[in-house]
Order: C-alpha cells, then sequence, then structure tokens
C-alpha cells in the first residue's frame, strides 16, 4: 500500500501531514497540561492618547511560555484550543487573570482600563456576560475597569455577537471592533450594535505613509468613525512617522511596538509609573475635549 502511494507521489505530502498533526495533537496535550497548571500568563500593551501619549488602557494578550517549545504564539495556539474545545478554559483562564490586574491597577492608582480579547467560540453558550458580571462583582471593579475587543469577522459571523454585545453593554462595558478593516464585512453592524470603538489593523498602520490609497482608507476610517461618534485605536504604530500621520488625521488612541511592547505586569507598572512622572510638568488644563 505504501510502496503503491510513494509511486504516485503522495507518500512524502502523508507523511508530513502526519506528522503535524501529531505535533498539532502534542501542542494541544501540552496546552492542556499548561491550562491544569495555570501556567498560562498575560502580556499587557498600552494604549495611549495620540496627542499627549498618555495611557488610557492597556490591552490583554494571552502568553503561553511551554517547556519544550519556548514561546508559542496566540495565532499559533489559540486556533488549536478552539478546535480542541479548550477557548472556554483559556478565556476564563485570561478573564481571571485581566481582572485580576484591572483590580491591580486601580490599586497601584492608575485608572485605566485592561481590554480583553474574545473569540468565536466564547459566545456560544451564553454564559459569557454572566461570568464577567460575576468578575466584576467579585473584585468590587467598575465596568468601566474592562472591555472587550471582538474581531469584525465574529461580529458579523458569530450568531450570538450580538445578543451578547447588548448584555455585555448593559452593564456599562465597552465594546472595540477588533482587526477593523480586515473582516470582508459590510458596515451595517456598526449601527446595530452598540460599539464605542474601532481599531485599525496594523496592515493599515504599517501602510500609512508608503501607500497612498491605504492613507485614503484610514482617513476615511477615521472620519466615518467620528461622524458615528466612535473613537479610533490605530494598531501596530511602529514609527514616528505612523504616528505623525496619524496625529494629522485626527486618530484617537494609538497601540504598538513604538509606544511600548506587550509587557510583563511588573514591567507595565514600572512603564506606567514613568510615563506619570514624565506627563507631571506640562499639567495643562487645556486639553481639547478628552
Ligand atoms: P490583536 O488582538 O490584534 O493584538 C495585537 C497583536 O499585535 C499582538 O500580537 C501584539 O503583540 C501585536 N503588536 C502590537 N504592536 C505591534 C507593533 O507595533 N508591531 C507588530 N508587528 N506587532 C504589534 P499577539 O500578542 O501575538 O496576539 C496576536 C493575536 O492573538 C491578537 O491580535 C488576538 O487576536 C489574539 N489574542 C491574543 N491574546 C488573546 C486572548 O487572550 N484571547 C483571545 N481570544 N485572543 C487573543
Ligand atoms: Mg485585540
Ligand atoms: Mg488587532
Ligand atoms: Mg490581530
Amino acid at each position: 500500500y505504501r510502496a503503491k502511494k510513494a509511486r504516485t507521489g503522495f507518500e512524502v505530502y502523508d507523511d508530513a501531514q502526519d506528522r503535524d498533526a501529531w505535533d498539532r495533537l502534542a501542542m494541544v496535550e501540552a496546552l492542556r497540561l499548561a491550562l491544569d497548571r495555570g501556567q498560562l500568563s498575560l502580556a499587557f500593551q498600552p494604549i495611549v492618547d495620540a496627542r499627549t501619549r498618555r495611557p488610557r488602557s492597556v490591552e490583554a494578550l494571552v502568553r503561553w511560555i511551554d517547556p519544550e517549545r519556548g514561546f508559542v504564539p496566540p495565532d499559533v495556539f489559540l486556533p488549536l484550543a478552539e478546535h480542541a474545545g479548550l477557548m472556554p478554559l483559556v478565556t476564563r483562564n485570561v478573564l481571571d487573570l485581566a481582572f485580576d490586574e484591572a483590580r491591580e491597577l486601580r490599586q497601584l492608582g492608575h485608572e485605566i482600563a485592561v481590554s480583553v480579547n474574545l473569540s468565536a467560540s466564547d459566545l456560544i453558550d451564553g454564559r459569557l456576560e454572566h461570568e464577567i458580571a460575576q468578575r466584576l462583582i467579585v473584585r468590587d471593579l467598575p465596568a468601566s475597569a474592562v472591555k472587550i475587543e471582538i474581531t469584525e469577522s465574529l461580529l458579523v459571523h458569530g450568531g450570538r455577537a450580538t445578543e451578547f454585545f447588548l448584555a455585555v453593554r448593559e452593564l456599562g462595558m465597552e465594546l472595540l471592533v477588533d482587526d477593523f478593516g480586515t473582516g470582508y464585512s459590510s458596515l451595517a453592524y456598526l449601527h446595530d450594535l452598540p460599539v464605542s470603538t474601532l481599531k485599525i489593523d496594523r496592515a493599515f498602520t504599517n501602510r500609512l505613509t508608503t501607500d497612498p490609497r491605504t492613507a485614503i482608507i484610514v482617513a476615511s476610517t477615521i472620519d466615518m468613525a467620528h461622524r458615528l461618534g466612535l473613537n479610533v485605536v490605530a494598531e501596530g504604530v511602529e514609527t514616528e512617522d505612523e504616528l505623525a500621520r496619524l496625529q494629522t488625521e485626527n486618530c484617537d488612541l494609538i497601540q504598538g511596538y513604538l509606544i511600548s511592547r506587550p509587557l510583563p505586569a511588573a514591567d507595565l507598572h514600572t512603564w506606567l509609573s514613568t510615563a506619570a512622572e514624565e506627563q507631571r510638568p506640562p499639567e495643562t488644563s487645556a486639553q481639547p475635549g478628552r
């Protein structure tokens, strides 16, 4: 059987597929173990005012460092977790850690929110909104201490997205549309759903200063968002040129390596204290519209 397959030229392909399948299975098992042992952590990336660079919130990004594999990017292990039905566990872990950090930040005197990413399978069972509310109560946090990020495609294809959004909005929590511009969707949801902020995908930010057509798309997106009463975050800002351009286009908030990489909690606290020091002298009263 194998020899026959080899002659048709499919043998190598099949082996590679088997190995990939095996690797994926092994990775899922390793992830299961990491979840059991509480070995996932979060990194926090500051989101700052595009003009003053003052911190407004931080995005929680899940981190998994496996003893064998080292750092495994979320883009790699989250799809596997989703497929293996582990996403509810991952998300509960992430929510616990993110809400803990939201509380910690408050105790340290930083009035900034933590925003949490959710994925499609999180919205299926209809319990998530309840669990979010519960976590606020247990930690005695106001709803403004946490924000929710959901991608555009999830908004359109995730069946319960609307119900979930309305429930979370009812709590008083802000909702952000992540990776805006990559979902190939209609914009109809923008008037149906209680969204507060659009996050322009990194792919647009990166081409902003080199591709005139991208610049037009970004400028129009910001304009449209403002007319709809929404805020705009530009993701993946890496250069001063990009920032300058975004300021010209009246982008409200920015996030990216230019400001800070995602940081472990302890480093975030240092970063925030330093940012607060730097902001102290020019504590002017004239902050237009913010
Ligand atoms: P995202 O929500 O769009 O997060 C932004 C990603 O861009 C992060 O990658 C961040 O590290 C990266 N980034 C930020 N600034 C820059 C920059 O200036 N340049 C470049 N090149 N990259 C930048 P990360 O942490 O690898 O996360 C990738 C994606 O995985 C996230 O995209 C999000 O969709 C998903 N994700 C991360 N954490 C979670 C989580 O806890 N739950 C869920 N459901 N998804 C998560
Ligand atoms: Mg995000
Ligand atoms: Mg994004
Ligand atoms: Mg992304």
